[in-house]
C-alpha cells in the first residue's frame, strides 16, 4: 500500500454563503485532503497543527477515516488556525474575511519516522516555508503534489517560489494562475508555470471543471453541473486529495493515468460542496462514488456520425 504524506491547514471554519452561515465548524485544507483521499486504499498521515481548543471528536474522526495523526501536533494553551468567508451570489468567487493563523506562526513540522518514506506527498495550502521543511525531511519521495493560493503569493512570494522549484505537479486556481505568471491565457499561464518548476500543472475553474498541462498537452475535465451547490469550501483540497489518493493507490504517475485523476478529483470535489463544510465528505460511500463517476462519463462521451 502506498504511503501518502498532507500537508496543509487543520482548522475551524465559519463560511457563509447565500445559502445560510455556519459558527466555527470542522475545515482546513489538510482535512479536506485527508478525507477526499480516505476514499482510496492509501496509508495517508497528516503534518499539522492545531490548539489546545480543537475537539477530540475531531481528531477522531480523521483517524476513523485512516488518517494517521502522529505529525498533529496540539499546542498546550495555543488557539488553532481560524479562517472565516463569504461567498458571493454566483458561489465562485468569495471574500475572506478573517485569517487568524494562531498556532500555524511559530509552527516546526515534524514528518514522523514512520512516514518520511511516503511515496506521495501532498503540499496542502500553508506557508511554504512548512512546505519546505516538510520536502526536507521525506526521503526521495515519488510525486510531490503542491497546493497553494493568493494569500501567500500575497504575502510570501519569494519562499512560495522556492517551493514550487521543487514539486512535479501544481494545483492553482484560475486567477492564481494569471497573478503567478502574469499572462491571461492559461495556456500561456501554464507554460511559465511550468517553467519555474513543475513538470504538470493543474488549473482549476470551479464550476467550469480543471485542466492539466504537461509540455504540449492538455487535458480537461468538466465539473459535474450539480442541482445544489451548497457551500464550495474545501472543494480545491477534495479535489486535491482524489487527485493524488488516485495516483498513490495506482502507483502510475503517467499523463494518462493523470487524466484518470483529474476525473477522480472532480468527482469527489462534487460531493464536498453539496453540504457545508466537511459534513458530505464524512457521509460519502463508494456506491456513491461510483455512480456519479458513470453520469461523469456520460457527461463527456459522445459519437459522431456523417454519411
Ligand atoms: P478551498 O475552498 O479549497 O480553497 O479551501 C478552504 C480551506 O482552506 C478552509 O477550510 C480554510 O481553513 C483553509 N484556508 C483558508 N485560508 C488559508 C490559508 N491562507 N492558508 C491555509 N489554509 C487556508
Amino acid at each position: 500500500m502506498s504511503k501518502l504524506l498532507i500537508v496543509g491547514t487543520v482548522a475551524f471554519d465559519a463560511i457563509e454563503t447565500p445559502f445560510g452561515k455556519t459558527d466555527k465548524i470542522l475545515g482546513g485544507a489538510a482535512t479536506y485532503i485527508g478525507l477526499s483521499a480516505s476514499n482510496f486504499d492509501v496509508e495517508s498521515a497528516v503534518v499539522s497543527v492545531v490548539g489546545e481548543d480543537f475537539p477530540k471528536e475531531y481528531l477522531d474522526l480523521l483517524e476513523k477515516n485512516n488518517v494517521n495523526i502522529e505529525g498533529l501536533e496540539v499546542v498546550k494553551g495555543g488557539k488553532t488556525f481560524f479562517w472565516s468567508g463569504k461567498y458571493h451570489n454566483d458561489l465562485n468567487t468569495r471574500d475572506t474575511l478573517d485569517t487568524q493563523l494562531n498556532v500555524l506562526a511559530d509552527f516546526k513540522p515534524v514528518v514522523p519516522d514512520s512516514h518520511k518514506d511516503s511515496e506521495f506527498v501532498m503540499l496542502g495550502n500553508l506557508h511554504p516555508l512548512v512546505q519546505l521543511s516538510v520536502l526536507d525531511q521525506v526521503k526521495n519521495p515519488k510525486l510531490v503534489v503542491l497546493d497553494t493560493m493568493n494569500f501567500w503569493m500575497d504575502n510570501t512570494l519569494e519562499d512560495l517560489m522556492k517551493v514550487i522549484a521543487r514539486v512535479d505537479v501544481i494545483t492553482i486556481n484560475d486567477e492564481e494562475a494569471r497573478q503567478l505568471s502574469g499572462e491571461y491565457s492559461l495556456v500561456k499561464a501554464a507554460r511559465k508555470i511550468e517553467e519555474m518548476g513543475p513538470k504538470y500543472v493543474v488549473i482549476k475553474k470551479g464550476e467550469h471543471g480543471a485542466l492539466l498541462f504537461h509540455k504540449d498537452q492538455v487535458f480537461f475535465a468538466p465539473a459535474l453541473p450539480l442541482e445544489e451547490v451548497f457551500d464550495p469550501t474545501g472543494a480545491g483540497d477534495t479535489f486535491a486529495g482524489g487527485f493524488i489518493g488516485y495516483l498513490a493507490r495506482t502507483g502510475n504517475i503517467s499523463f494518462e493515468n493523470m487524466k484518470s485523476a483529474i476525473i477522480y478529483g472532480s468527482n469527489l470535489a462534487s460531493f464536498c460542496v453539496e453540504k457545508f463544510g466537511t459534513e458530505r465528505m464524512q457521509t460519502l460511500t463508494g456506491d456513491e462514488v461510483n455512480k456519479r463517476l458513470d453520469e461523469f462519463r456520460k457527461l463527456t462521451q459522445f459519437e459522431t456520425q456523417l454519411d
